[in-house]
């Protein structure tokens, strides 16, 4: 049963009731359901507009939100001018990760080494220095190859 008190439409009228519906995930193509409790939560709780449907998995809709957070987290580090060792660190995984899902391009493997370079050399036998390390070398001879 649906609150219309609560839904936020224009075009398409108000909906009475909520049914679970068959999807498939524009994203992976996976067959999911979009339930009924799920569309309640949407269009009267989170205040969606009724046109906007469910096209993505639970899954994917997660790893989405990930990327974003991870975007904006790459955005707000780049904006900071005297980034200490951690976050120099941090950039470079960020950078990293962004390579290996493919949403930035190998070229990007030169930020990485330069961010790296930054680490001055007593600090570059900790695990994580020398797991980033690692990855960068594996990244570049993919993109060699
Ligand atoms: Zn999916």
């Amino acid at each position: 049963m649906a609150d219309i008190l609560k839904q936020s439409f224009c075009c398409a009228g108000a909906c009475t009731h909520y049914f679970d519906e068959k999807r498939k995930c524009r994203t992976c193509g996976k067959k999911f359901i979009f339930f009924a409790e799920e569309q309640k939560y949407w269009y009267e709780d989170l205040g969606f507009d009724l046109s906007a449907d469910c096209v993505d998995c639970c899954a994917c809709r997660k790893s989405e939100q990930r990327r974003r957070a991870l975007l904006r987290r790459y955005e707000e580090l780049f904006h900071v001018s005297d980034r200490s060792v951690e976050e120099n660190l941090e950039m470079a995984r960020f950078t990293l990760d962004l390579i290996e899902e493919g949403t930035v391009t190998t070229k990007r493997l030169e930020t990485v080494r330069m961010l790296l370079n930054r680490v001055p050399p007593e600090q570059r036998e900790s695990a994580e220095y020398l797991e980033l390390r690692e990855r960068t070398k594996k990244l570049e001879v993919r993109s060699e190859g």
